[in-house]
């Protein structure tokens, strides 16, 4: 009995969680933003930089740990040689002849299989007890009755739902295999994550299978994502590559598997006769000598001519897969490592109803229309060059966004009491020492000698605000204090791991600092919530909060921790009502409890963002204390409790969050391109030009002419295409009147033309507009 999901993951999947080698993460097929469980944002801690989840800190985009090493960007170069190649492997569905190794690893099969089911044969037949979910207790008798009997016996067509079982609350355990003992049952369909992973997880079996029959390809590992599956594999020795064009033919191979209904049937192995099995092939060798202990058992699954090293479980049989699609494909590193081979990597999806896949492809469809690398090259927003990989040019029009932002915080920051510094970019390593950041995130910064002392860039700003804090003697009196600080921020990601603004090197966050007595947390915490609700309802967003509480191995007075937790409890009960938050029992940082905060977007992705982290480690690392009210000489002057908090998060990321989410359709007062004026003919070039004047200067609008030789028409078109939330159109009769004629972006009724409105008045509605920062793009 030695499934579980947990060592499937471990064999099979080895490296999933830590790579994403094309910078694609694996989650955003066809999407711009890794989705959902993506993201945090960007609250750090030197502390962070020690705790175990790499999330808290590492990244201020995506919690996956860092890719090992760069790879090649999806698709690769591809050499005549190898184009020769994709020409041939078009030619046939199935290579012919079929490697040798496929029926040799089956014959081997088969033998042991043989004698597995003779010594199962043999087992003492008792019977036992099946209890249900409900309490229902069902007959068995030991190596016989499978969950599914059980399945069936509720129902026909709850059976045909169910993927996969979960035997005594912990072992995953496939639907068709006996029953060893008495158990309590649970069954797992689609709509349960786990339930969907073993799907993906089978599907991607059925993947290996047609590389298999249709490359002869050596299949390396294939793991479940978080929206779908892929394969990686190396195709003659790693000369071969994927084409676009061998799709259909992999579609066609997986179809024939499904149609087969192939079942996959679980054969426990010695560590010795899988080397044998596999000895072909050097990636399942690797895996099986790094990973099984000598003299160790695991387990093969067979579907089909596929046997591949698994600890399962799968779905019953090939069959319950109802639409598959390869969706794209890259080239990635074996483990991750630039050192090692270079494989292919297939994408797949698949869904067990053909409903649900054609939902998905609308959805993928709608994401890469809302791709903000995509829009952010039609709108020239940004720019990426190779001599500074990850770290974005700000085009002119993105810079109005971006400093847009940084103004809607600084703004908020104003009226909330904080106080903006700026602090420098580099620092000597002894800072680093004293943070811990030298001992625990040393790898994710750039560092370099100055005048023979190691600095590094700073990847947050706590440590020197610790240094602001510290630079002279401090009173209660001037607590809470809540220190902004817009600097730029520099995290050494592996270049293959980058992608658009999602996962960069540099970027900016709207981070601060509050440095409040323990007596103060449960205000402070209600402020930044009026404040995240402040800012996420002009975006529109939705949010949901959860709270991470103290992990077995914290940092700190347990009274300290009991109380903060108690005040992060108060704080969002009486922000979002009891039982509307979620709790992870024991999964706060070492060094203090933390609330992490999704938002969702148009597309209904969930992103984290914002994260708020108690810390009260940092201040002890940098021996920050303060004059009490006591002023009592006796005792130690007591230490006040940090916290980390950022709104936007990452401003690069927070943009191409907004830029998917507006689908580039900007709201007025975020808008780079906000009036353009188009005069019917060169008789009112210079009344336009006029307008333009006055629209920017004098009430500081972004407004453009068009004073192109181009027809009325076409300018109209392109002022459209580039999202300008008016066009007024002016001819003789506006200039006369100095009035305007107002095409609304997003008004479909005032796509026309409409009734001139007077110029000041329009100013007016304008300016409200922009003031109000409303969304609807509505003049009143
Ligand atoms: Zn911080
Ligand atoms: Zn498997």
């Amino acid at each position: 009995m030695s499934d579980s999901l947990a060592k499937q993951v471990e064999v099979l999947v080895v490296e999933d969680k830590k790579v994403t080698p094309t910078g694609e993460v694996a989650g955003a097929a066809g999407g711009a933003i890794p989705a959902a469980v993506a993201g945090t944002a960007g609250v750090d801690s030197a502390a962070a930089a020690s705790a175990t989840n790499p999330a808290d800190a590492a990244s201020a985009i995506d919690p996956k740990p860092k890719a090992k090493k760069a790879a090649a960007p999806a698709g690769g170069k591809v050499s005549r040689k190898d184009k020769k190649k994709e020409a041939a492997s078009q030619n046939s569905l199935f290579l012919e002849p079929q490697p040798a190794f496929i029926d040799e690893r089956i014959k081997m099969f088969d033998e042991l299989k043989a004698k597995y089911d003779e010594s199962i044969a043999a087992k003492e037949r008792f019977p036992i007890k099946i209890t249900l979910k409900d309490g229902t207790v069902k007959e068995g008798t030991s190596y016989e009755t499978t969950p599914f009997d059980i399945a069936k016996e509720i129902g026909k067509s709850f059976a045909e739902r169910q993927l996969v079982s979960k035997v005594n609350g912990e072992e995953y355990w496939d639907l068709d295999r006996p029953l060893e003992d008495s158990v309590n049952l649970d069954f797992l369909d689609f709509e349960h994550p786990e339930g969907k992973r073993v799907f993906w997880h089978s599907s991607a079996h059925v993947m290996g299978e047609a590389c298999e029959g249709h490359y002869g390809c050596h299949l390396s590992h294939g793991p479940p994502t978080d929206d779908g599956f892929f394969y990686d594999l190396s195709i003659n020795d790693g000369e071969g590559v994927v084409a676009q064009s061998d799709y259909a033919n992999l579609e066609k191979c997986s179809t024939k598997a499904i149609k087969e209904k192939q079942k996959f049937v679980r054969l426990v192995m010695t560590k010795e006769e899988l080397l044998k099995m596999f000895h072909y092939n050097k990636y399942k060798v690797h895996f099986i000598s790094d990973k099984i202990a000598d003299g160790a058992s695991t387990t093969v699954y067979r579907c089909g001519p596929l046997i591949d090293l698994c600890t399962g479980p799968h779905i019953p049989h090939t069959g319950r897969i109802k639409a598959f699609k390869v969706l794209k494909n890259s080239s990635s590193y074996f483990q991750g490592d630039a050192t090692q081979d270079s494989l292919q990597r297939i994408y797949g999806i698949s869904f067990p109803d053909k409903k649900l896949m054609d939902e998905h492809l609308k959805f993928l469809k709608e994401a890469s229309e809302r791709d903000h690398r995509k829009i952010g090259r039609e709108q020239e927003l940004f720019y990426f060059n190779e001599m500074s990989p990850g770290s974005a040019f700000w085009l002119p029009h993105g810079t109005r966004i971006y400093n847009n932002l940084v103004e809607l915080v600084r703004t908020e920051y104003k009226q909330r009491g904080y106080d903006e510094v700026i602090t420098p970019n580099m620092y000597n390593s002894k800072l680093w020492e004293t943070s811990g950041h030298w001992g625990n995130y040393k790898e994710n910064m750039f560092t370099f000698e100055v005048e023979k002392e190691s600095y590094a860039l700073k990847p947050m700003n706590c440590p020197g605000h610790c240094l602001l804090f510290k630079s002279r003697e401090r009173s209660y009196r001037e607590l809470p204090w809540r220190v902004a600080d817009f600097g730029v921020i520099h995290r050494n990601e592996f270049s293959g791991a980058l992608s658009g603004l999602t996962r960069v090197r540099r970027f900016q966050q709207d981070d601060a600092h509050i440095f409040c007595t323990e007596d103060q947390i449960e205000k402070e915490i209600a402020g930044v919530f009026d404040f995240l609700q402040r800012v996420y309802g002009i975006f529109g967003f939705e949010f949901k909060m959860e709270l991470s509480t103290r992990p077995e191995n914290y940092v700190g007075e347990i009274s300290t921790w009991d109380k903060a937790e108690k005040n992060l409890e108060n704080a969002l009960d009486k922000f979002l009502g009891k039982g509307k938050w979620e709790l992870n029992p024991g999964d706060g940082a070492f060094y203090g409890p933390k609330i992490d905060i999704v938002i969702s977007d148009a597309l209904k992705r969930w992103f984290q963002c914002a994260t708020i982290q108690l810390d009260f480690q940092l201040p002890q690392r940098f021996g920050l204390e303060y004059k009490s009210e006591t002023n009592d000489k006796e005792h130690a002057m007591p230490r006040p409790v940090m916290i980390h908090r950022a709104i936007l998060g990452s401003v690069e990321r927070m943009t191409a969050i907004l830029t998917e989410h507006y689908k580039g359709k900007w709201p007025f007062w975020l808008s780079p391109r906000q009036i353009l004026v188009v005069p019917v003919g060169v008789k009112y070039f210079e009344y336009a030009q006029e307008l333009q004047d006055k629209l920017s200067k004098k009430y500081g609008f972004y407004a453009d002419v068009d004073v192109s030789g181009n027809t009325l028409q076409k300018k109209v078109r392109s002022g459209q295409l580039l999202q300008y939330n008016f066009i007024f159109i002016v001819g003789e009769q506006e200039q006369e009147e100095q009035s305007v004629n107002v095409r609304n972006r997003d008004i479909q009724e005032e796509q026309g033309k409409n009734d001139m409105v007077k110029f000041e008045d329009v100013v007016k509605q304008l300016t409200s507009l922009k003031e109000s920062k409303r969304g609807d793009n509505v003049l009143v």
